[in-house]
């Protein structure tokens, strides 16, 4: 089954009327794969592009990482081993239910500290090339050039579709946000592309997206990083957020805290101050139901 074409567009009246604009949304959370995201598109497009099928895949993320959780899926849907490092609570992920669909998809993982990532990487590496195995890297996030031109190829289909005056996205690595800028140069309406960051402020936060703009051809890219909405950093949520994801989902739109969210929090506080009045505004919503579910 193919995901990078689907066009996913939806849309809800009755927000529409809360918001004073035409609001479409971009649903790939709801792409043909279990607990669909923005990583379904980037891990694919990253697998896609090799030259050779890797024997083992190795990859790393947080404890919950949405990241780790699809490559280990499509590493066991295409036959590559999987080996997962992650950092966080070696207790929260022994009994937990990412413990159990890791196990169940065969990869297996390194629990480690967070300064010990690289190095951890490194002798699993070498372990498996001693033993001649073919290994492929993807870098935390799938923050790859592969990543972001996916998001740039959906990018065009969508926005020449929907022809928005203005786009809002979760933004973390910035792989995704990269793309669909890069993506809106070319497009018919040339979008406003808003990442509403996640976790990084702005300092920190922009030159990754700079970069991957650039990975996917954009030119001198202009780079919206909101760091207004992080509501404390990466999985700290707080009442604005909480209040995006009620009106969320009591519209039937699912949202999380720790991305959608967010997202969806800066989206309302843009309408609130007047600056989207008959716009037509596309939200990219990029997932994030296993964060809803597992949120303690
Ligand atoms: C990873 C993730 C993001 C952030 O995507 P980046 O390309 O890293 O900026 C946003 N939303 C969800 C649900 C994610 O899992």
């Amino acid at each position: 089954m193919s995901v990078d074409r689907n066009v996913l567009l939806d849309s809800f009246p009755e927000l529409n009327r809360r918001l004073g604009a035409e609001l479409f949304v971009q649903r790939d959370d709801l792409l043909p794969f279990p607990l669909a995201g923005n990583k379904v598109r980037k891990v694919a497009a990253e697998l896609d592009q090799l030259a050779e099928k890797p024997d083992l895949i190795i990859t790393n993320g947080a404890v919950d990482s949405n990241h780790c959780r699809t490559v280990a899926m499509m590493g066991a849907r295409r036959g590559i081993s999987v080996h997962l490092v992650l950092h966080g609570d070696t207790k929260a992920i022994s009994h937990s239910t990412v413990a159990m669909m890791l196990d169940s998809l065969g990869a297996t993982c390194d629990v480690v500290a967070p300064g010990e990532i690289a190095l951890t990487i490194a002798k699993t590496e070498s372990t498996a090339l001693n033993e001649g195995k073919v290994v492929h890297i993807i870098a935390g996030g799938c923050h790859t050039p592969a990543g972001s031109m996916a998001y740039k190829e959906i990018g065009i289909r969508v926005f020449n579709e929907v022809l928005p005056d203005i786009v809002f996205l979760p933004s973390g690595t910035g792989a995704t946000q990269g793309g669909l800028i890069a993506a809106s140069k070319v497009a018919d309406s040339q979008p406003r592309i808003v990442g509403i960051s996640v976790a990084r402020v702005a300092e920190r936060g922009v030159a990754p997206v700079r970069h991957a703009a650039e990975w996917a051809g954009a030119i001198d890219p202009f780079v919206e990083f909101d760091d207004r909405f992080r509501a404390g950093g990466y999985g700290f949520a707080d009442e604005r957020v909480n209040e995006a994801v009620a009106l969320g989902w009591r519209n039937g739109l699912p949202l999380d805290s720790t991305y959608t969210g967010k997202a969806f929090s800066g989206l309302i506080s843009y309408a609130r101050s007047g600056e989207l009045k008959g716009k037509k505004v596309l939200f990219w919503h990029t997932g994030g139901l296993w964060n809803f579910l597992s949120r303690s």
